[in-house]
């Protein structure tokens, strides 16, 4: 497959739930590496499997550090505040400013089905929250406090 279309909001899609994963075989792996080969392509620090057009839990995140594949993660603990500037590949060249917990705990699956523990604060802790929110059918845009700001604006 390899590098794969990122849907933007006008589509419905993105605001719908997405299920869990139940294989975790070859398909998945295509899938992982797709996610991971799109984000890179796009210059983004997340990508979530719905916004390749796939309603299953699967966010892949490199702020970077490294590359983590989430597998139906779950949010252990969220705490603080960090208030700043975010963006999407889903909305193409908009930003907007959002109040986010500053640091979180997760819990998810890797591509062999292993579970495991993250945590993450500052940026790391946005990009969580932000592909975890993917999953639910949420974009940073309901979010955003004050205007949505142009790329070129800025
Ligand atoms: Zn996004």
């Amino acid at each position: 497959m390899g590098i794969r279309t990122i849907r933007t909001q006008e589509e419905e899609l993105l605001r719908k739930v997405s299920k869990p994963v139940k294989r975790f075989d070859e398909n998945l792996w295509t899938l992982l590496e797709d996610m991971k080969e799109t984000m890179y392509m796009a210059e983004g620090l997340g990508l979530a499997a719905p916004q390749i057009g796939l309603l299953r839990r699967v966010f892949v995140i490199d702020v970077g550090e490294n590359l983590i594949e989430f597998v139906n993660p779950e949010i252990l603990e969220v705490d603080g505040e960090q208030f700043g500037e975010e963006g999407c590949l889903s909305v193409p060249k908009k930003y907007g400013q959002v109040r986010r917990p500053n640091r979180v705990k997760m819990k998810a699956q890797d591509r062999h089905g292993n579970f495991f523990e993250v945590e993450g604060e500052e940026l790391m802790a946005r990009a969580m929250l932000h592909e975890y929110d993917h999953l639910e059918g949420r974009l940073f845009i309901d979010l955003v406090e004050g205007d949505l700001v142009d790329a070129t604006d800025k």
